[in-house]
């Protein structure tokens, strides 16, 4: 495979290192302080809006959904994409800026492929726009996850309904206040082969019997303002024109939701990695214990190498 940049690509790449020396480094240091505030938990960084504006207007918006989606997409394919989305890793909050951030990336992807005309128009059109955020509730609390087939969330079928009950956690993104909109996976037909059973479908987020129950923390953070929630769906009735694609179509859908999701993880992680190398090899030739600045300790030498290393494998 031929994994040389276009001149595309490569194009943005050096706008969007533009934009963000400009407009996002200058402002790290406050929107950090603002979401570590508790006092500011699960509230939006006043500047946000201003800067999603700009972006936009320059072009850098929505990069991640690829070519394939004809007018919906800025036309680059996922290869063209991957150092977009390491270049916004190297500040994480940063891809909101772009409207490039998970789980909201995925969830326009699925829409996009899969979404009715009238759920596009609901949900896919002001997620596009950056006007609201959404989540993605696959995982459960009682169920070996990583197996998507465990799930246990009862989609059930009742006339012109479906009746969601379950419990979900580390739902990404649901503790912002601009979520909308969460995509449900569970399950129809528990009778169905393994892979038939499960179904997608999209509840809004103030819909009846949806608890959001408490935020998680990864290492200690509570990743305000999006956060990872756990959210018990207590007799959920939504119509049932919310159901994505068909019954029995939810394990399809996942399959191809997770992929590029998983390829953008990666490379904003790549790129943050990257980013605290640098940092790192900054620091040690400003301190000085015992009498040298620690860029002269061969263990430390070492011990950058084999971090540049890591980063490479
Ligand atoms: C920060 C964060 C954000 C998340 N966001 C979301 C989200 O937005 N929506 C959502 O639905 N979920 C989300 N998740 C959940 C995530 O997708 C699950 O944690 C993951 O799928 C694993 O499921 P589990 O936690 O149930 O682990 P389990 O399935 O219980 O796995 C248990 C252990 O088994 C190991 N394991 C599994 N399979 C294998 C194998 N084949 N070989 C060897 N070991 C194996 C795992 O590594 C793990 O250590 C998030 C998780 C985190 C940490």
């Amino acid at each position: 495979m031929n994994f040389e940049y276009s001149e595309k690509s490569i194009a943005l790449q050096e706008k969007l290192k533009l934009f963000i020396a400009k407009n996002i480094h200058p402002v790290q240091k406050e929107v950090e302080a603002f979401h570590y505030d508790p006092l500011n938990a699960w509230k939006k960084w006043p500047g946000l809006e201003a800067l999603k504006d700009k972006a936009k207007k320059e072009g850098l918006w929505n990069l991640f959904l690829p070519k394939g989606y004809g007018a919906l997409s800025p036309g680059l394919t996922n290869l063209e994409y991957a150092p977009l989305a390491e270049i916004m890793g190297r500040i994480l909050w940063s891809s909101e800026v772009f409207n490039c951030s998970p789980p909201d990336t995925g969830n326009m992807e699925v829409l996009a492929k899969y979404g009715t005309p009238a759920q596009q128009d609901e949900w896919l059109r002001p997620l596009m726009n950056g006007e609201i955020r959404s989540a993605f509730l696959m995982t459960e609390p009682d169920v070996a996850s990583s197996d998507a087939t465990n799930i246990e969330t009862a989609i059930v079928s009742e006339g012109d309904e479906y009746v969601i009950t379950g419990k979900k956690w580390w739902s990404s993104g649901a503790m912002d206040p601009n979520c909308k909109i969460a995509i449900v996976m569970g399950k129809t037909d528990f009778e169905a082969p393994r892979h038939l059973q499960q179904s997608m479908i999209l509840v809004p987020m103030d819909t009846a019997g949806l608890t959001i129950e408490r935020p998680l923390s990864v290492y200690g953070y509570n990743d305000s303002p999006e956060g990872h929630a756990e959210i018990l769906l207590d007799a959920v009735r939504v119509p049932k024109g919310n159901l994505l694609l068909s019954e029995g179509k939810g394990f399809e859908i996942a399959q191809g939701r997770l992929g590029p999701g998983r390829i953008h993880h990666c490379m904003r992680l790549i790129g943050m990695a990257q980013r605290s190398l640098e940092l790192m090899t900054q620091r040690v030739s400003q301190r000085s214990p015992f009498g040298r600045t620690l860029d002269t300790y061969s263990s430390i030498r070492q011990e950058i190498a084999l971090s540049r290393c890591e980063i490479e494998q």
